[in-house]
């Protein structure tokens, strides 16, 4: 779909949408932006009321309605918690695709997503180039955590404690694979999810070490694409689509029974954001994505549901030292995952687990909305690590590398040494020690 045909179908969907929800006002109680403001301007609630009336404020007010969609975490918790079941992630991402449709984007946004990260290979690149030149401007701040801060004042940075690109990321260390399913029987296609790639490569490393050991076969095509939740929830259909269909491609190049993210974010953009933006076409490209989604999973959940874990040496419960979680919000509210995360971190006898308050309360990072509302996003931020804190623990895990970025800044700027791990990387440790 293009142009006028596709925001009408967008439209159209929106006002079906709309009308589902009773106005109750639960939303209020989950909603963390809520909880910081007071403002029902900020909520679920407040947001579809003034899309109901989209048609009209698009042609008086445009910015304003964007400006108010996009003060928004998408973090889901008011979509999970609705007793009408309004689905207002769905509305709220295809709102902003008719706005964006309508007023364009912005020249630094045009830049960035249709200029560089619609183009993998030119954005490995660039970002490769980023990491030599990275020293410049910034310095180590935290050890244990691993993060970053600027040298001198940058009003991009601020006082961002941050995770500092890799100086080797994973497709340098490991540009491809094609092997063939082992004693499990299984194989799968791994999607690294740009934020593993860049900054976290060791989580990928260890995942296909983990895969490895359990005898599931790889298939890992070349040049991936971002998963598209930049370019979506920034209503750049174009770019989305470009990355969909480049993703699309390069995976249909072989068979596998799992496609397999170690990413929160990406697994919920592919099962349900890809379907979700092309539910109206037909053709190759929603069957495609239908059969892609139906196919995508949580490497968390897979390795539950599909190998045996191994357990540490139950000698190391003794001198366990405390590991807490977190529930990235894609993970739980969006995907319902959230006992096998906590499955992987258990078989690690080093660690004694102890929830936190509030698990599930959103970090607060949310994408762009940390870029534009970087107050608010760290007010948020602040409770969530107020809460890690509180279990008195020396690590936490969380299954969402944007996450990961987020509570290192947190605990970063509180001089915390409170290190910041996926679970993947608590499993691989089990299997490595033997
Ligand atoms: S979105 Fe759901 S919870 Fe919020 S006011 Fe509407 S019906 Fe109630
Ligand atoms: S998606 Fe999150 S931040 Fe946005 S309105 Fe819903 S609960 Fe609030």
């Amino acid at each position: 779909m293009s142009g006028m045909k596709a925001l009408t179908t967008l439209m159209n969907e929106l006002e079906d949408q709309l009308i589902v929800c009773m106005r109750c006002g639960m939303c209020q109680a989950v909603c963390p932006l809520f909880a910081e403001t007071g403002r029902e301007a900020d909520v679920a609630r407040g947001k579809l009321a003034l899309l109901d009336g989209l048609l009209q404020e698009m042609f008086n007010d445009p910015q304003g309605v964007y400006d108010r969609l996009n003060k928004c975490l998408l973090c889901g918790s008011c979509a999970a918690n609705c007793p009408s079941g309004v689905n207002a992630l769905e509305i709220f991402i295809k709102a902003r695709a008719i706005l964006t449709g309508y007023m364009g984007l912005s020249s630094a946004k045009k830049l960035i997503l249709r200029g560089m990260l619609s183009r993998p290979d030119l954005f490995d690149r660039l970002v490769e180039w980023g990491s030599k030149f990275q020293r410049v401007f910034s310095k180590p701040v935290n050890e244990v955590i691993g993060t970053s801060c600027a040298r001198i004042v940058s009003p991009l940075l601020r006082n961002r404690h941050f995770v500092p690109l890799a100086p080797v990321p994973f497709h340098r260390m490991i540009p491809s694979l094609n092997s063939d399913p082992g004693s499990s029987g299984i194989k799968i296609a791994f999607f690294v999810g740009c934020l593993i790639d860049k900054l976290f490569p060791q989580v990928a490393k260890d995942a296909i070490d983990v895969f490895n050991h359990h005898g599931v076969g790889v298939f890992m095509p070349e040049v991936q694409g971002c998963c598209g939740i930049p370019a979506i929830s920034s209503g750049d259909t174009v770019t989305f689509n470009r990355l969909v269909n480049h993703n699309l491609r390069i995976f249909d190049a072989e068979t596998y029974d799992y496609l397999i993210t170690p990413c929160a974010t990406c697994t919920a953009t592919i099962k349900e954001i890809w379907p979700m933006m092309v539910k109206d076409d037909s053709g190759d490209t929603k069957l495609k994505v239908d059969e892609i989604a139906e196919k995508t999973l949580d490497i968390n959940q897979f390795l539950a549901a599909n190998v045996d874990l191994e357990a540490g040496d139950a000698e190391d419960r003794g001198e366990a030292v405390g590991i807490t979680y977190h529930d990235p919000c894609h993970l739980k509210k969006t995907l319902g995952v959230l006992a096998e995360p906590r499955s992987l971190i258990n078989t690690n006898s080093k660690y004694r687990f102890k929830e936190m308050p509030e698990s599930d309360w959103c970090c607060g990072l949310g994408g762009s909305f940390n870029l534009q509302y970087y107050e608010l996003s760290s007010n948020i931020g602040g409770r969530k690590r107020d809460n890690i804190k509180a279990t008195g623990s020396s690590i936490v895990a969380t299954g969402c590398p944007a996450c990961m970025m987020q509570i290192a800044d947190m605990l970063s700027k509180s001089k915390e040494k409170i290190a910041v791990k996926h679970p993947i990387e608590i499993y691989a440790e089990v299997l490595n020690s033997k």
